[in-house]
């Protein structure tokens, strides 16, 4: 726990260094003199503004080492947050200047220098709208292929501009030094997003998988089943996730990310099982053996702990039992003797996906299933509703602290159970969920 906390705090100190790293570049060699503290205010909102939309790049790059063991939802949680004050930053320091003396309006008139202008308006245009789709990215219907691509095209514009911004007023970075420095970081931060979107995909591209095998799945879903084609395969560990392009290019913008719902212990036999929610994962069923496939991963932090004194208890809702099936078949596949309980949430009883199998599991592993269904069969004598409250009281394995626990499923169960767990005085490092709604 103190690890965890520990690691936190030390890389959220590393992250304040490191935007405030420029106002430390800007001191030394020749400063503009007499011009007061709100201007020189302003004009430290802008630099760390643009060194917090740089890091941004680092943060969303997908850099198995970064950041390690966070996940990737608390990952884009701070992405989101860390985003907004950076874009109240950019938009704070021409107000700010501004306020301070008029005379910089003609930063942003035309007929001074048409050029400059138009940039300026654009990349505060630009940082306004990266920002403000991606708050209501749902409200505004935005097809979500296209608002990422917009999204990362539009924050590569904000930190071009800034940077060139910068060099030219110079008041600061006059000396040639400096400018190499401001130009290696914030170059480097947006040459990681030319990395991610075109290296990755062209790297991908030595390691082709294929569809071997579709498998229908109650509730609607599917199963892919998806082999390596003349490589050794991907190792993961149960409970990860991979971003699947589905085709004969990883250039696709159709890259999805998805749990691996296989062993761990088969990398050359992976599956993925899905349920129809949008244009990518609605095509699923009617994929054809054979069809061309590239995974980036493995991801993820939500993994299969093997210290628990006494078991796991597993809490899924609906197609959120994917990971944890990942992790059910790696044990059995490990022989594990512990004891481990799953609470499986679902609409219906004919909706229960990988229902048959768990029945299998429950027979390999000490594994007890309880089924908790929204609308049970007349002759259910089961547990009813959601997992609540209630249903975890009657229900969770003593003692407490002794089990680890894993969460995946909906956003209101997922919140409810997190929060009875700690207060029951769980500790938090022992609790791990993967969230799939997390953009
Ligand atoms: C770590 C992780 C693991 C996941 N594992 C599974 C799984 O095992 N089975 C499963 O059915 N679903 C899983 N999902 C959700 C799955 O990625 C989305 O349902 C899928 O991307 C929807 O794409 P679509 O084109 O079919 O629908 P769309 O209409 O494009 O999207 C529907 C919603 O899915 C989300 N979404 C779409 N694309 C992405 C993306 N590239 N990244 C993140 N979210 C996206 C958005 O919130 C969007 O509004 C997982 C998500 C994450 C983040």
């Amino acid at each position: 726990m103190q690890y965890s906390y520990l690691k936190a705090s030390l890389l959220g100190a590393l992250y304040v260094v490191l935007v405030l790293s420029p106002l430390a570049l800007m001191l030394p060699g020749p400063t503009p003199t007499g011009r007061g503290f709100w201007m020189e205010f302003g004009v430290a909102l802008g630099f760390v503004g643009l060194a917090m939309l740089a890091m941004q790049f680092l943060i969303t790059g997908r850099y198995r080492n970064f950041a390690m063991g966070f996940g990737s939802d608390n990952l884009l949680q701070f992405h989101l947050a860390t985003g907004v004050v950076a874009m109240l930053l950019v938009l704070a320091h021409p107000v700010v200047i501004i306020a301070t003396d008029t005379h910089y309006l003609e930063f942003l008139d035309p007929r001074v220098n048409f050029m400059r202008s138009l940039a300026l308006a654009g990349a505060t245009f630009a940082v306004i709208a990266v920002v403000v789709t991606s708050l209501w990215r749902k409200k505004f219907r935005l097809v979500y292929e296209w608002w990422r691509v917009t999204h990362g095209g539009l924050a590569f514009i904000v930190v071009f501009v800034g940077l060139v911004h910068t060099i030219q007023v110079s008041h600061f970075t006059g000396l040639w030094w400096k400018q190499g420095i401001m130009i290696a970081v914030a170059g480097g931060a947006m040459l990681l997003l030319v990395h991610t979107r075109f290296i990755k995909p062209m790297i991908l591209k030595k390691y082709p998988y294929k569809v071997t095998d579709v498998i229908e799945e109650r509730a609607g879903g599917t199963t892919l089943v998806i082999e390596p084609v003349d490589h050794r395969g991907m190792h993961f560990e149960a409970g990860q996730f991979a971003w699947i392009t589905l085709g004969d290019s990883p250039f696709s913008l159709q890259q999805h990310p998805f749990s691996f719902s296989s062993s761990a212990e088969k990398p050359k036999r992976l599956q993925f099982t899905a349920k129809p929610a949008g244009d990518f994962t609605e095509t699923w069923r009617d994929i054809e053996p054979g069809t061309g496939a590239y995974l980036e991963g493995p991801y993820g932090a939500f993994t299969q702990r093997w210290d628990s004194p006494k078991g796991s208890v597993f809490v899924a809702g609906g197609v959120g039992v994917t990971p944890i099936m990942s992790m059910l078949r790696t044990l059995a596949q490990r022989k594990d003797s512990r004891h481990h309980m799953l609470f499986y949430a679902n609409k219906n009883w004919e909706g229960v996906i990988f229902r048959e199998e768990l029945e299998e599991l429950q027979e390999m592993l000490d594994l007890e299933v309880l089924h908790v269904l929204e609308e049970p069969p007349d002759d259910w004598d089961g547990e009813e509703g959601f997992v609540d409250l209630d249903v975890l009281e009657r229900n969770l394995p003593k003692p407490y602290g002794e089990y680890f626990y894993y969460i995946c499923g909906p956003k209101p169960m997922m919140d409810m159970v997190e929060k009875e767990l700690v207060d029951r005085g769980i500790s938090l490092p022992t609790i791990m969920s993967e969230r799939f709604e997390i953009v």
